[in-house]
């Protein structure tokens, strides 16, 4: 068959498939040990609904040869029709398939019909960490040191070995595994740059975690547009909302530009803490603090968890 997009992505990315309203198979191409390609018949039987993105629907897949559970992202043709959505769904598939790392959603394959591109992803069953902070209203920072340490991990291994800014940190992309482990998703505003050095300059992100130098737009941006994010996912772990939120996106923007935040003191939050938030949402760039800094903070001097339960997505666990 001779699929309309087919020539949008190369063979071995993207193999063509057959499917029915139920279940998705296609031939996937891999490397046997000696090194030729070998063909491979996958079939995937559709699950329940997980989610719903931009124009993506997310469902649970279960890979009927080996019964391994999967989150498939199906993407209907007909919305990326546009030029610029096509080139941002291939450069997403192009920069999220490279990455391999412990708290990344891992990239399984990727396969189109007629009316479909679908993404088979790693599952991640217990949501977001946004879904749990809307449940629990914030977390304690015996949690967010947990968190904090796995999504530190993750970007550093993001920038300093792909050189891949994610530039859309926030919660709801802070996806849970089955032991309650991070796995940071939606590489949809990603970039890959071709050197530590290149300035991105498209404005992108969502308005309460964007950076403010994104804002200014003066001399572009590149990975510290992370760490601001970072630092706004931070904050609004221990807080329960974010640092910036008002009722709309202009005065959220003013107030990003002039870098006005307040703590509650009611919520009683460690000095360390408080400090941490400060240094790290500093409005320079260039004087916000560097990865390995945030991790070396006092912040993270105390008790870290060695796994959460999954009560703690209900309830605020008891410590000793
Ligand atoms: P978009 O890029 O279009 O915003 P997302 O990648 O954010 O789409 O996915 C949309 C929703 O699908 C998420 O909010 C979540 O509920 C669900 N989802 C996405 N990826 C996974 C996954 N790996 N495991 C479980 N659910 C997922």
């Amino acid at each position: 068959v001779n699929y309309k997009y087919a020539q949008l992505f190369h063979r071995e990315q993207v193999s063509s498939a057959q499917s029915n309203t139920t279940s998705k198979q296609y031939i996937e191409e891999r490397k046997t040990s000696n090194g030729t390609i070998g063909e491979v018949l996958r079939k995937f039987e559709k699950g329940r609904l997980l989610g719903k993105g931009g124009f993506a629907k997310v469902y649970q897949l279960t890979d009927i040869h080996t019964h391994q559970k999967y989150a498939g992202k199906i993407i209907p043709k007909n919305a990326i029709r546009k030029e610029s959505a096509k080139q941002k769904l291939i450069s997403e598939i192009r920069i999220h398939r490279e990455l391999r790392h412990r708290h990344i959603v891992k990239f399984e394959s990727c396969f189109e019909d007629q009316e479909n591109v679908y993404i088979v992803l790693e599952l991640c069953p217990n949501g977001s960490i946004m879904d749990m902070v809307r449940q629990r209203g914030r977390l304690t920072e015996y949690e967010t040191r947990y968190f904090m340490i796995q999504i530190l991990d993750a970007i550093r291994y993001m920038h300093r070995e792909c050189l891949v800014i994610h530039r859309d940190l926030k919660l709801g992309n802070f996806f849970l595994d089955e032991n309650m482990e991070v796995k940071i998703g939606d590489f949809g505003l990603a970039a890959q740059l071709s050197s530590d050095k290149e300035r991105k300059r498209t404005i992108c992100g969502t308005p309460n975690y964007i950076a403010p130098e994104i804002l200014s737009g003066k001399q572009g941006h590149s990975f510290e547009v992370d760490i601001w994010s970072t630092g706004v996912v931070f904050y609004t772990m221990l807080v329960g909302k974010p640092p910036f939120e008002t009722s709309d996106v202009k005065s959220t923007y003013k107030r990003i530009k002039e870098n006005i935040y307040s703590i509650p003191e009611s919520l009683d939050l460690s000095t360390s803490a408080i400090e941490l938030i400060g240094s790290i949402l500093n409005s320079d760039p260039a004087k916000r603090l560097s990865l390995d800094e945030i991790r070396s903070h006092p912040f993270f001097d105390a008790k870290i968890p060695r796994a959460l339960s999954i009560h703690a997505l209900k309830s605020t666990p008891v410590f000793e």
